[in-house]
């Protein structure tokens, strides 16, 4: 098979289900095929080339994921998130040099006022609730002007950019990631052999479709396989045991802090668990605490798969097995694709034991646009092969399960002793009455950093700050006890529902030291 997108969907069965959506009619994979071809001649008829860059500016739900699929079969999909600002649409169109923007019909807001300068063709998406889910025509501003010479027919090869992303901005500014035909097809493939997906499988989509973790294992690893995605319009905890019931799903895949919010829901929620009982559940993106994972695992009664991905490899790396192999809480699981070793390279030598996680593989994009430096620190040769330095710190055990210790970048470094914030998170999600806690560095006058945590208290349960530090003074070393707890409602998110340590002690008004 060429390992492109289209070929990927060529050889589905045409009646199978493959996009679902609450409350409409099923779209198969014959629709999504005539659908996708109908996307390529409209794109060739606007003048948009296979090596073109199209922005995708939809909110969640089927339209987005058919419009991702279709679109990159035919030119370069560059999804943005729809809560942007109009400078932010700037920066990033710029960036991308996108060539069109795909929105919705009716859409009046911030990415045209920043696409409009640009000469960018406008193209508008039109749904329609009584069509299956995901089912769309294009139209052009001002309607249906093809352009004068339209672009040559042609599907893009297995070299050709199908997907360009930002990377999260959790620890820097976000970085452009181009990633190829057969960075998604490897990708897909290795999540899929993973997850054993089937066409018996269904994903049920909560994960927002302008972050590589959606777009890559609930979308396209779901179609790789046959199965069904059946796309909620963005997580919410309160909706989400009803798209159960309506979608039925067998897995779903999110961030830790989703799952959290679910679980915070799930006791008034048995009957529903208990009458669609779930495959597996899989987290990914960021670290799921041992705590939440078994509890995760006991209240839906189904393995617990924590993956462990990022942009720049098209999501996954690593990943937990499923029974009868054993999910090892608080391990992102063993190499699912690429190679993963920890090492650094001395003159094209793989040196193992230091703290960094190395990959090598088909699913990691050729390198950043526009970065030469950070593809000259990240990217590296060494033993015939191509390696990616993931900038995230991690140590393998004696069955090949990786634990992730920390990325460089967050360490908290409190006068020369570095203090893993995932420790620290460990210990306060053992008190009883702690639901989250993001631990972080505060700016310290002597030291540089100190140990202080943000806390979520679950509902109906108070501690102070005072006795949660007392319970980490009497489970942990002095210099590791937060100076400061500061207990919240919430705790800021990014985009994409990641909590970011880097940052969160300025946004709290504790900047200063
Ligand atoms: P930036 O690179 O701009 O700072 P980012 O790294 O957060 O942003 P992503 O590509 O979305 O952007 O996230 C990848 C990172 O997320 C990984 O490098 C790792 O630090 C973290 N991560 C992903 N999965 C897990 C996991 N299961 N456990 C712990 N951390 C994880
Ligand atoms: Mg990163």
């Amino acid at each position: 098979m060429t390992a492109t997108v289209s070929a990927l969907l060529a050889h589905k069965d045409a009646g199978a289900l493959a996009i679902g959506a609450p409350g409409r009619a099923w779209l198969s994979y014959g629709e999504l095929r005539a659908l996708a071809g109908q996307v390529e001649a409209d794109l060739r008829g606007f003048g948009i080339g296979a090596a073109d860059r199209v922005a995708i500016v939809l909110p969640n739900g089927p339209e987005m994921a058919a419009a991702f699929v279709t679109i990159a079969q035919a030119a370069v999909t560059a999804p943005l998130n729809p809560a942007y600002q109009e400078q932010e649409f700037r920066f990033y169109l710029e960036d991308l040099r996108a060539k069109a923007i795909v929105v919705p019909a009716g859409y009046e807001g911030p990415a045209l006022a920043a696409a409009a300068p640009l000469g960018m063709t406008i193209l508008r998406l039109h749904g329609d609730p009584d069509q299956p889910a995901g089912q769309f025509r294009l139209t052009g501003t001002p309607a249906a002007t093809p352009a004068a010479t339209p672009a040559p027919p042609g599907r893009p090869g297995p070299d050709a950019t199908a997907l360009i992303l930002h990377t999260s901005g959790t620890t820097s500014r976000p970085k452009i990631v181009p990633l190829t035909q057969s960075n998604l097809v490897a990708s897909a493939g290795n999540i899929g052999a993973s997850l054993s997906l089937s066409p018996a499988d269904r994903c049920l989509n909560v994960m927002p479709l302008f972050h590589i973790h959606g777009l890559i294992a609930a979308v396209t690893a779901s179609l790789a396989a046959g199965g069904s995605v059946w796309c909620a319009s963005g997580f919410d905890a309160l909706k989400f045991f009803g798209w159960m019931k309506e979608a039925e799903p067998t897995w779903y895949t999110a961030v830790p802090t989703m799952h959290q919010a679910i679980l915070a829901r799930a006791s008034r929620n048995r009957d529903v668990i208990a009458a669609h009982p779930l495959r597996f559940l899989r987290s990914s993106s960021a670290s799921l605490p041992a705590q939440v994972m078994l509890e995760l695992a006991e209240t839906f009664r189904a393995p617990v798969i924590e993956a462990y991905g990022m942009t720049e490899a098209t999501h996954q790396m690593t990943c937990n097995p499923l029974p009868p192999r054993a999910q090892k809480p608080g391990s992102v699981g063993l190499a699912a694709g690429p190679l993963v070793r920890i090492a650094h390279e001395v003159e094209n030598r793989l040196i193992e034991g230091t703290g960094e996680v190395v990959i090598s593989g088909p699913n990691v994009t050729p390198g950043y646009e526009g970065n030469p430096e950070a593809n000259a620190k990240n990217f590296f040769e060494a033993e015939g092969r191509r390696w990616f330095r993931t900038g995230d710190q991690g140590a393998l055990d004696d069955e090949g399960y990786l634990r992730l210790t920390g990325r460089l970048k967050e360490i908290i470094n409190r006068g020369g002793e570095k203090i893993s914030p995932l420790e620290v998170d460990g210990v306060l999600l053992d008190h009883p009455a702690v639901q989250q806690v993001v631990a972080f560095a505060l700016p310290h006058p002597k030291l540089g950093e100190e140990v202080a945590a943000a806390v979520v208290l679950r509902e109906g349960q108070s501690a102070t700050e005072r006795e949660i530090r007392d319970f980490c003074a009497s489970r942990m070393a002095d210099f590791k006890v937060p100076r400061r707890v500061i207990i919240l409602d919430e705790i800021p998110k990014g985009a994409t529902g990641k909590l970011q340590r880097i940052g969160l002690a300025e946004k709290l008004g504790l900047g200063q030291p």
